[in-house]
């Protein structure tokens, strides 16, 4: 049974950092929506609107891809 309190202890402390960086970030942030979230068009990965590389309209995860597919 002397094994079992840390290990509780571990998990609570887990448990309640997941728990503050989860609640933290969102009422702190100035706006509440969550980053729109769109899919590269060569590979289909979806990434943040804020991160993605535009070409002519399109989204794209990374230059190479834009690269790749521009025409
Ligand atoms: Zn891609």
């Amino acid at each position: 049974m002397n094994d079992l309190l840390p290990i509780l202890l571990i998990l609570f402390a887990l448990w309640w950092f997941w728990r503050k960086g989860r609640e933290t970030p969102w009422h702190k942030s100035q706006d509440r929506q969550p980053p729109e979230i769109i899919p590269c068009t060569r590979c289909g990965t979806y990434i943040p609107r804020s991160e993605a590389t535009m070409v002519s309209g399109r989204a794209y995860c990374c230059r190479e891809h834009s690269a790749r597919d521009t025409r």
